[in-house]
């Protein structure tokens, strides 16, 4: 090493940082907070790869976007066995090097490979180097066998045309393309798949915590490794209740975590049947301003359209508020959906506003969209993103499969929330009622399935806004909940109270409303009790 290049200090790569004490701390409490909250709405933790095959993202978040097209961190990962064997092939063959047995490396890097090929499946190669195998194969079965060694000069020349022309093709064949994730609802949808989730009871509820990686140009709150925590349902249902749901468990991390002032936008960007007719619309009504557009959303209006909506440009601004609104263009279908999300808001009383521009930048999305806006932030305001994707299971290669999810991006929460100059940043934090823990023992090393204290099963419309507020104050309590986001029979709920391994369920009905009292029965026992709200908590909080 020269004595220069020993001296030159090493730094973090652009856009990469490290997360220091105190701030580090802060960053614990805020996704200790996500973990939390998120239990007690039944959520588990997946833990997800870094790396992925990079087609999983280029067929979900979409090959023409943004974060596949340039974004991205990708590299070929070859069969390293093979790659050497290839290696030496080559250079035997090209007659590098002064060893005097070149003709002994040859043949033995030859059958090395033919080797190789024999214990693999020529259908997972394609094209030439599928060609080649074959043809190889075949020679290694019939004449390499019985070979002398006379006739090592044919074979070398019959094979070394085809190997020299195809190497490249052929380490490509035998490479895989993988990417560092840019975002994570791909690999939950994989993982989900690959481990056959869909048989479970109830909707598959995931929450994940991490890295994801974009090469964006670095800036106060834009990085290239930066963190999300983020949750996804996935199951059979679109009922509105669990986008409302999903929502109502975001701003309980918000307002838990000491996030105060965020805004809530939301907009619905209809379905495979409506959207077409609109951007369409959209891109008829872009092409007649054209002109008063600048480059980036004159290439738009042939590529994505949607995306002018997103435009910060202040001479664009006028342009954009004069164009067709995707609110007035869903199929009655999107449009019921959307105002039955509204109205579970607001039983709810979640506050939010209607973003017609909110378009987000992943292919996969339909109907609901959101995004949450945090103050002080600057341009890179925007704390977290989600929507609604159903069909993206089965764009994978999964069973019909619905979807909703939102990613918050960890690293601005924390920008808006850390002050140095206060000591704020580890206030004490509310703990959960405590969890009796038992040890393990040598036959109970893992822990049983995750916790779930109470499902409530509601039934008639009248309950359910009942159901909603006690699921909320149990869930405040640390209790985790299920809530089941359509009616059920009884009986179906309590079984899936049992399938759950739910300690609890709480039924409500409409004597229940009447009267505020609500039938709580244990499930190992089928004992039930009726009990008034305060007495409710007051018992499910000292039965841990
Ligand atoms: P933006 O419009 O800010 O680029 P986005 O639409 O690309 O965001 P999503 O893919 O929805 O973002 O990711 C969800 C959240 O992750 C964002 O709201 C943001 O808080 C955060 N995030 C996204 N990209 C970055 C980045 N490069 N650096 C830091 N945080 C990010
Ligand atoms: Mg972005």
């Amino acid at each position: 090493m020269k004595p220069e290049a020993a001296k030159r200090q090493i730094r973090a790569i652009k856009g990469v940082r490290d997360i220091l004490p105190p701030e580090s701390a802060l960053w614990n409490r805020v996704e200790q907070t996500a973990r939390d909250v998120f239990a007690t709405y039944g959520y588990g933790e997946i833990r997800l790869p870094i790396f992925e095959e990079t087609e999983l993202f280029a067929r979900s978040v979409g090959s023409e976007t943004d974060i596949v097209s340039k974004e991205m961190y990708s590299f070929f990962d070859p069969d390293r066995d093979l790659e050497d064997l290839v290696e030496g092939y080559i250079s035997s063959v090209r007659g590098k090097g002064s060893s005097p047995n070149i003709l002994e490396q040859y043949v033995g890097a030859g059958f090395a490979l033919l080797q190789w090929f024999s214990t693999r499946d020529p259908d997972t190669l394609t094209g030439k180097p599928r060609e080649l195998a074959l043809a190889l194969r075949e020679k290694a079965s019939r004449q390499f066998s019985e070979t002398t060694l006379d006739e090592i000069p044919e074979i070398i020349s019959a094979f070394q045309k085809p190997m020299l022309q195809y190497h490249r093709e052929f380490r490509n064949a035998i490479s895989v393309a993988v990417s560092l994730r840019p975002e994570a609802t791909a690999s939950v949808c994989r993982a989900y798949i690959e481990h056959g989730m869909h048989t479970l009871p109830g909707d598959v509820k995931l929450y994940y915590i991490g890295p994801m990686f974009r090469r964006e140009r670095p800036q106060k709150g834009r990085y290239r490794q930066f963190y999300q925590i983020g949750a996804e349902v996935l199951g059979q249902s679109d009922a509105p209740a669990i986008d409302a749901e999903v929502i109502e468990m975001l701003m309980a991390f918000f307002h838990r975590v000491g996030l105060t002032g965020c805004k809530l936008h939301l907009n619905s960007i209809g379905c495979r049947d409506c959207r077409p007719n609109y951007v369409e619309k959209l891109r008829e009504a872009l092409l007649k301003v054209k002109g008063q557009l600048g480059s980036d959303s004159q290439r738009r209006i042939e590529t994505n359209p949607l995306r002018v909506l997103d435009s910060k440009l202040p001479e664009e601004q006028p342009i954009i508020e004069k164009l067709p609104r995707i609110g007035e263009h869903l199929c009655p279908a999107c449009r019921e959906h959307f105002a039955a999300l509204q109205e579970q808001l607001k039983l709810r009383s979640i506050a939010y506003e209607i973003n017609w521009r909110l378009v987000r930048g992943l292919d996969y999305y339909m109907r609901t969209t959101f995004e949450i806006i945090a103050p002080g932030l600057g341009a890179q305001n925007a704390v977290c993103g989600g929507g609604r994707y159903d069909g993206l299971v089965e764009l994978l290669g999964g069973p019909a499969t619905k979807g909703i999810g939102f990613a918050i991006g960890t690293d601005r929460v924390v920008l808006s929330l850390f002050t140095p100059d206060e000591d704020f940043w580890l206030p004490p934090r509310p703990q959960p009622p405590a969890q009796v823990v038992k040890p393990f023992t040598d036959d109970d090393v893992l822990p049983a399935a995750p916790v779930l204290d109470v499902l409530i099963a509601w039934m008639g419309a009248a309950a359910y806004p009942t159901a909603v507020k006690l699921a909320r104050r149990l869930r405040g309590e640390g209790l985790s909940v299920e809530l089941p986001a359509e009616e059920m029979k009884l009986k179906k709920s309590l079984g899936l109270a049992d399938k759950l391994g739910a300690r609890y369920a709480i039924i409500i009905g409409e004597n229940e409303v009447a009267s505020g009292r609500f039938t709580v029965k244990r499930l190992v026992d089928a004992q039930q009790r009726e009990l008034g709200e305060a007495e409710l908590i007051e018992f499910l909080r000292s039965k841990p």
